[in-house]
């Protein structure tokens, strides 16, 4: 190991790293929306884009409730609660996060709003099925594509094959203004009622508007390998030291909801940052297909790839191993490591002892609970090179087949 690479902190998702310049007014810019997008609509997070798609739901039906796969970001609940809707907890697909098509059927009704298909990881879900559901029963659907920027299917973006969706432009999910979202939608009619909905929702809170250009200031600072290991390593390691998943992950969530305005000069920042996403995203992309392979030639890894048509983006890999005990074996010997390996949302929904008040706890969600259970997250972000993916694939081997020979590289 090189004396530099021992204080290098490999971020858990590749985020598109900021450049200085990117504060300078003038210079090249590419709109805050994926290709194929028009009339994207910024908001201050994607979990403001999801309050202001259901406000203008709401105003127009007197159906209460939303229907959320069982394992996303602890986020979504929050944001139905806050609107005064009702959160319904739909089971995943076995080993993965689409929505269960038959616990999705159980839950629709007459009462159900929207369902909210979510693609996890730029993996592209299957919103045709929720779409199919949500048309037997008259609801509306919302794509979560938070973790999503950029992915597609067949020739469109996600994002438009409902009537609204959302990307997240936070940190570590690609392109970012520290905190941001994008707001979508193919219908005119729907775009000008989401854009009425958040001059009601929304307000201008200078305040937390200098607050956030502070906070992307320390991103364009910290986010690289050797500021990482004090921005990101450290407060990491100290949370599970403790023990404390939800923590060491960020799947602590306020119920209180930041919701403003983003100002122009943010806006730009972003925009001089998205001129470098193509390249990025491609050089992610050609990343990931190189690494799958190497990672699923060990028996009993498994890695979440796109169905045909769909065409995915790869912030991280994610893994899907035999049992929760290798994976917990795979985690101890990987996760204090500085290699980016970590886990996505640590609990199914229900297990989230701060978010009982806002769900129902006891919903039967066993596919949802199985995926939380068995699946590690591996970055693609360029900073793991093949030094330290190398490192990463032998501490995985040891792993799945204790007693091989590497099985003494220990954490
Ligand atoms: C991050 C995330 C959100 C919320 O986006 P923010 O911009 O952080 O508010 C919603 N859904 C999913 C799946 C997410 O990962």
């Amino acid at each position: 190991m090189r004396r530099s690479e021992r204080w290098r902190e490999v971020p858990p998702t590749a985020g598109l790293p900021a450049r200085w310049r990117d504060w300078w007014p003038f210079g090249a810019r590419a709109p805050l929306q994926p290709d194929g997008v028009v009339d994207a609509q910024l908001e201050c997070s994607g979990t403001a884009c999801l309050v202001v798609a259901l406000t203008a739901l709401a105003q127009q039906s007197h159906r209460r409730e939303v229907i959320v796969p069982a394992y996303t970001c602890p986020l979504v609940p929050l944001a139905i609660a806050h609107c005064g809707l009702r959160v319904r907890l739909c089971d995943t697909r076995t080993g993965g996060f689409d929505l269960d098509d038959d616990a999705l059927r159980a839950l629709c009704n007459e009462e159900t709003l929207a369902i909210v298909p979510t693609h996890l990881g730029g993996r592209v879900a299957d919103v045709a099925a929720a779409r199919a559901a949500a048309n037997a029963v008259g609801a509306a659907v919302i794509e979560d594509a938070a973790q999503a920027w950029g992915a597609t299917h067949g020739d469109e973006p996600v994002g438009l094959a409902g009537d609204a969706g959302f990307f997240s432009l936070a940190v570590g999910k690609g392109i970012t203004l520290y905190e941001g979202g994008v707001l979508v939608a193919r219908d005119p009619a729907v775009r000008a009622r989401l854009r009425t909905a958040s001059a009601t929702a929304i307000r201008s809170r200078p305040a937390m508007e200098i607050r956030r250009l502070l906070e992307l200031a320390g991103y364009t600072l910290a986010y690289r390998p050797l500021g990482l290991r004090w921005v990101y390593g450290w407060p990491h390691r100290r949370a599970l030291a403790r023990g404390d998943w939800v923590d060491a992950v960020g799947d602590r969530f306020s119920p209180d909801l930041p919701l403003h305005g983003v100002s122009r000069w943010r806006r730009r920042i972003g925009e001089r940052a998205a001129v470098r996403w193509p390249a990025y995203a491609a050089r992610l992309q050609a990343q990931a297909r190189q690494r799958i392979p190497r990672l699923e030639a060990i028996p009993g890894v498994q890695v979440l790839k796109d169905r045909p048509g769909a065409n995915g983006t790869w912030p991280f890999l994610i893994a899907l191993l035999p049992s929760q005990a290798v994976r917990n074996a795979a985690l101890a010997a990987l996760a204090t490591m500085p290699l980016g390996v970590t886990r996505l949302f640590v609990h199914a929904l229900p297990d989230y002892d701060y978010l009982r008040p806002y769900l129902d706890a006891t919903a039967a969600v066993p596919h949802a609970r199985d995926f939380a259970a068995r699946t590690l997250t591996i970055s693609n972000s360029p900073w793991l090179d093949d030094a330290a993916f190398g490192q990463v694939l032998a501490r995985l081997r040891a792993a799945l087949q204790p007693g091989s020979d590497t099985a003494s590289s220990k954490a």
